[in-house]
């Protein structure tokens, strides 16, 4: 269920750029190659890596401006959002 109240993370250029700067280097990203599924990043915001069978492994998500800024909670938004 969506809450209205919060803003949601948009989808655009700007913060697929920010998102590459931590999914891109934590271990779940790197062990599961997740280059290789879509969506390839962003997943806060586009949902879920269709990768299947992940560990969940050392997600730096907390550490990102948009996580913050967004009061998102968790991580993990490549394996469920
Ligand atoms: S919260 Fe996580 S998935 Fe969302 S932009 Fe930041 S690093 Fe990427
Ligand atoms: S959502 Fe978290 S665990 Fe998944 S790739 Fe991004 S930083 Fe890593």
């Amino acid at each position: 269920m969506i809450d209205s109240s919060k803003p949601v993370v948009e989808d655009n250029e700007e913060n697929r750029q920010l998102c590459r700067k931590y999914c891109t280097n934590c271990q779940n990203y790197k062990h599961h190659s997740l280059e290789k599924y879509q969506p390839t990043e962003l997943f806060c915001s586009r949902g879920q890596s269709s990768a299947t069978s992940m560990k969940i492994i050392g997600c730096f998500c907390p550490a990102c401006e948009l996580f913050t800024k967004h009061h998102l909670r968790g991580g993990y938004f490549c394996v469920r959002r």
